[in-house]
This record gives structure tokens, sequence and C-alpha cells, in this order.
């Protein structure tokens, strides 16, 4: 199916009422019918669905699910801006004692997160020239745990080598994490172009009408085959103290290793999480993305000329 299609129509199972819309469930809780539900649930034997708004919510699902498909992922956690998504995307890696590789050419909160609080917190960035790949790779070493560059720059709107990024990551075994706000799955689909996870800001093109701040986490199809066995990422290899013991690359969500992990330890723990009323406004968004950005890229290049 093309975006277009996907935008209006997937990831929405209509529930009892057939509403054609989205409905907006604005709730905190679930009812769990039986506390022996309640503790499965508690113990991700049900999967993520509908334990706690702060993990999962009905509305922002259909935007999760959605905005997987447009991108041509395998699963989105949807967050409160996109600032969250690209913290929480670090975070989910990296610990005190790690770096990440970045490139120098980032939007401006994204600088002083990774050279300011990142920092703080005992994780290094380094930066790197987008226009010099080559020196890259000098900068990759046993704690590195990811390469992070924006598809479209802002502001200065200059364009990454994505092979030679993508080839260096692989050839380490190194998570690439693209931040795609700018393209948007519009114009550009970098899961195509052999990256891992992709970050947005939904406060943008995405909500096509400035009126609501949120973010999303994207993974690729197939990413646990990168991620597992792979002593860089003990989160996802060694036992998980919180679940008991329960290793998530074994587990039944090794599918969705990455997003899944974001959303019940970051989330859960940190609670950054978007609200339902505003999910529903970046579905209504997503429904014209297309032909916004038809419109703004003519627009651009009219001005160019
Ligand atoms: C705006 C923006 C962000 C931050 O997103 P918020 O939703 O404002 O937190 C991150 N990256 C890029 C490229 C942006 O343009």
């Amino acid at each position: 199916m093309h975006e277009q299609t996907l935008a209006i129509h997937a990831g929405y199972e209509k529930d009892n009422q057939k509403t054609m819309s989205v409905p907006i469930y604005m709730t905190t809780a679930y009812d769990f019918g039986s506390a022996d539900f309640a503790a499965s649930s508690f113990n991700l034997e049900q999967g993520t669905d509908n334990v706690y708004t702060r993990v999962g919510n009905p509305t922002t699902a259909v935007l999760e699910r959605r905005f997987a498909e447009i991108e041509g992922g395998s699963a989105s956690l949807a967050v409160a801006s996109g600032m969250a998504a690209i913290f929480y995307s670090i975070l989910n890696i990296a610990d005190s004692g790690d770096n990440i590789v970045v490139a120098n050419q980032l939007y401006g909160g994204t600088v002083t997160l990774f050279s300011q609080t990142l920092k703080r917190l005992g994780i290094e960035s380094r930066f790197f020239d987008i226009n010099d790949i080559d020196k890259m790779k000098d900068l990759i070493d046993e704690n590195t745990k990811c390469i992070f560059f924006e598809t479209i720059t802002n502001p200065s709107i200059e364009v990454p080598d994505f092979d030679a990024i993508v080839k260096i990551a692989d050839k380490n075994g190194v998570l690439t994490i693209v931040d795609n706000t700018v393209a948007t799955p519009i114009l550009c689909q970098p899961f195509l172009l052999g990256v891992d996870v992709l970050v947005h800001s939904a406060s943008k093109y995405i909500t096509g009408q400035g009126n609501a701040i949120g973010g999303l986490i994207v993974e690729r199809k197939n990413l646990s085959e990168k991620i597992k066995d792979n002593s860089r990422y003990p989160h996802f290899n060694a036992p998980e103290t919180s679940y008991h013991g329960l290793v998530f690359a074994d587990s039944v969500v090794s599918s969705v290793l990455f997003t899944f992990r974001a959303r019940m330890i970051l989330l859960r723990d940190t609670g950054a999480v978007l609200s339902p009323h505003n999910s529903w406004l970046f579905i209504q968004g997503l429904e014209t993305l297309s032909l916004r950005m038809k419109q703004h890229t003519q627009s651009a290049l009219a001005i160019a000329k």
C-alpha cells in the first residue's frame, strides 16, 4: 500500500462502535477483570496493551502502528516530544561510561542534549564531520552505542552520505539512529537506506497545524538480528531485574526489541508519555501529510528558482 493509503487506514481496527474516525480514549487505567490477569499483564505476559496509559493507550497505539507502517518499520513508540524520543533512543542503549558518535550538524536542542545533559550523565558524544565520513570510523570503540545523524539537517539542510555511514556502522555492529523529522517518511524512508532506528519530532510536519508537541521512535524490521547476542547491547541480552530476570532478546517481544524496551523500561520509569488527545491530533495530521509535503516541496523549489 502507498503511504497515502496507510496514513488514512493503517493500524485501526474499528471497535464495537464502528467509528470511522479513531476514538480518543481519555483514560489512565483499564479494567483487568481479575487480579490474576492484572498480575500477568504487569509481568508482560499479555503484551503491552492497556496496562496503564503511561505505557500504552488505544488511541496512541493507532498512531504508533500507523506511523510504523508509513515508515516501513516493525513498531513505533510515541512519546511527549521529539526531544523525549531522542533522549530515550540513546538511554535505551547507553549508560554512564559509554559513548555515542554523532553528526556535527544537528537540531540545536539535540546538540545541547548530547553535549551538556548526556555528558552530565556520563555519556560522551563524539562529533563527526558529515562531510568527512571516512574519519568517523576512528571515533568508534567498544563502548560506542550508536551513530546518530539527521536525514536533512536542521537548520543547515545538508544530507549526509547514508551509504558510507551505514557501511561503517554495520561493519562494527553499531546501531544507526536517524532523526527523520525534516524529511518525513513522505520524502525519505531511511529504513530503505539501511538505517536501524528512526526518531521524529511530530511537532512539525506531522501535526501540520502547529497544535501539539510529540515525538516517535521507530525500529526497522528484523532489527533484533543485529542486537541479539551483540555484546554492545547488554540491555537486551542480559536478565532484566525489574521483570524477574526476563531476557528481552529471548522473549516474545524479540521482534520489536528496541521500542518495547523503551516503552516498558524508560517510559515506565521516566514517564514522558504522549497525551491520547495529542495522539489523535497527529493521526489527523498524518492524513494530509503527503499533500502538504508535496506543496512544501513545490513552494521551496519555486523560491529556490
Ligand atoms: C523540533 C525538532 C526536534 C525536537 O522536537 P520537539 O518535538 O520540539 O521536542 C528534534 N529534531 C529536529 C530535527 C527538530 O526539528
